[in-house]
């Protein structure tokens, strides 16, 4: 696991990019940005330095429920690895368990603890899958994606409107139609 980045030097990079960017760092309205963006980018980055074992702290129960559980409209908000600009949106996640179940407040915790890190929406879907999976051995996992990306609206192909959903299904719901069927259904 990373360490926490320096938050001098943190924001003397801040300090520099400014410079770069062709403003002045000692202007009034700019005097404490360095600071301030270095604060901000250790927060939104601070998935590095956990992991999803310790997020959950232990909320894992045993169970004999085997029907399928879902938490639908975990706000999510990202970084994109390409751009460095906000992706954010909405995570559905649902599983069947196998004998233990997750505090239900932690799969957010665990959304939060992917989300936290440069990503791609793609990648950060399966992360959250697998964490799921490992930490409960469901019978099946799915979460789906449904994200607005900063680097599309704002510059690129600029459209403001184009949603990017992802899914990543595991076990049952990989493997039973009727049962990813299901899932989709309750999250549509
Ligand atoms: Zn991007």
């Amino acid at each position: 696991m990373l360490t926490a980045p320096d938050p001098q030097r943190l924001a003397g990079l801040v300090r520099q990019l400014l410079v770069e960017l062709g403003e002045d760092p000692d202007r009034e309205g700019l005097l404490k940005t360095p600071e301030r963006v270095a604060k901000a980018l250790t927060f939104l980055t601070q998935g590095y330095r956990q992991t999803p074992q310790e997020v959950l702290n232990g909320a894992v129960f045993e169970s004999t429920a085997n029907n399928m559980v879902i938490v639908r409209d975990i706000e999510v908000y990202s970084l994109c690895e390409h751009h460095m600009l906000p992706f954010y949106g909405r995570c559905h996640v649902g599983y069947i368990a196998d004998g233990k179940v997750v505090g239900l407040s932690k799969i957010a915790r665990i959304v939060d603890c992917f989300a936290r890190r440069l990503q791609i929406q793609e990648r950060l879907t399966e992360e959250i899958a697998h964490a799921i999976q490992e930490i409960t051995h469901a019978e099946g996992v799915g979460v789906v994606m449904n994200c607005a990306h900063l680097c599309m609206m704002m510059r690129g192909v600029e459209k403001q409107n184009a949603m990017t959903v992802t899914s990543s299904v595991l076990g049952s719901f990989r493997k039973d139609p009727g049962v990813r069927a299901e899932f989709m259904s309750l999250v549509r």
